[in-house]
């Protein structure tokens, strides 16, 4: 690789494409940048320029690219699950929308087969943010392969990652691909030809090689975090001031965040921390409250991402945690809530 002189695109990104597009099941990846370029460059390629219906509990890129891509984001309600609420989608549509973007939070996939109905039922597109959606899946198909696009993220945190930041776009449409491939690469059709005013949003060659190693592995990953993420639903159950969502028979998560509502939020954070539990707040302050939000559209009030943003709380999770570090993290909830 680096005695071709391929340090952008070349055989080894056309190899890592195909492989992780294969994973995700779509017949196309696209390798971008980042995942905000990720969901930025199909809002370009798709041409939206209107409104886009998405949630107001995600990070912040989703909302970002909106932004970014001369479109307005229209946010509606999450459930207690954390993902936009199907209904509220559908109550949301004008005649300015023209696409829905929702984000599969924390793995946990949403339901994609009621928001590709409402999006045919009024012909809208759908981008969705699959960026902590890796290997999940909905009634049997990924995250990501539902819509006409979806946006992975290799960044170091993420499941399938590299050293560097970079994204994936997979699509089963052929055409648009083949748009996206050009927006990436300045427009250019070959070396001297322009064929569209473009980016400069190519993956790196050497994080297309580091994030095929991972790729290798990911199935024994994805395992290793769902047994942990069954174990501590399992220790966590019967405390009556957490709640966690139950996940719909057609979801399988990938669990990139293992997340809960619980009571006292704040002590019991400052309680694990304490014992050495490194739990974390993804995240304490909802998109719509954002001041860059707050100057753009003002007040708006969604309660059930308030409540999510006020209550939430994310256990460590990852492959190399055991099942004793499983039940040392629930017992250390447990007894948080009895005083002990
Ligand atoms: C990480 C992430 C992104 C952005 O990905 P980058 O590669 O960091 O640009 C977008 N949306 C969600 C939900 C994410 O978690």
């Amino acid at each position: 690789m680096v005695e071709r002189g391929s340090f952008t695109l070349g055989e080894e990104v056309d190899i890592f494409e195909k492989a992780y597009a294969e994973h995700c099941g779509s017949p196309h990846g696209i390798g971008v940048a980042s995942g905000t370029d990720a969901l930025f460059l199909p809002l370009k390629a798709l041409g939206i320029t209107g409104s886009v219906i998405t949630t107001p509990y995600t990070f912040y890129a989703t909302t970002a690219s909106i932004v970014n891509a001369g479109c307005q984001p229209i946010f509606v309600d999450v459930r207690d699950d954390f993902n936009i609420d199907p209904e509220a989608i559908e109550a949301a549509i004008t005649p300015d929308v023209e696409c829905i973007m929702p984000v599969h939070w924390g793995g946990r996939p949403c339901n994609m087969t009621a928001i590709t109905q409402i999006a045919k039922n009024h012909g809208l597109a759908v981008i969705e943010d699959a960026a902590q959606a890796f290997g999940s899946t909905w009634d049997g198909k990924s995250c990501g392969s539902w819509g006409n696009a979806g946006a992975f993220s290799l960044h170091p945190l993420k499941i399938v990652n590299g050293w560097l930041d970079a994204g994936v776009i997979t699509t089963h449409e052929a055409a648009l691909a083949d748009k996206l491939r050009l927006l990436r690469n300045h427009g250019l059709r070959n070396r001297d030809t322009v064929e569209m005013w473009g980016y400069n949003s190519r993956i790196d060659t050497v994080e297309a090689v580091i994030a095929h190693h991972v790729l290798n592995k990911v199935d024994d990953i994805l395992v290793a975090r769902r047994a942990f993420a069954a174990r501590l639903n399992d220790r966590l159950s019967g405390i009556d001031e957490i709640y966690t969502a139950p996940m719909p028979e057609e979801a399988n998560s990938n669990f990139y965040l293992f997340t809960f509502l619980a009571q006292r939020r704040d002590e019991l954070v400052a309680y694990l921390i304490q014992r050495g539990v490194e739990c974390k707040i993804h995240y304490p302050v909802p998109i719509h409250r954002q001041p860059a939000a707050i100057a753009m559209w003002g007040e708006q009030s969604f309660p059930v991402a308030e409540r999510c943003a006020d209550e939430t709380i994310s256990l460590p999770i990852h492959e190399f945690l055991s099942m004793e570090d499983a039940d040392f993290m629930a017992d250390a909830v447990r007894s948080f809530y009895k005083g002990k």
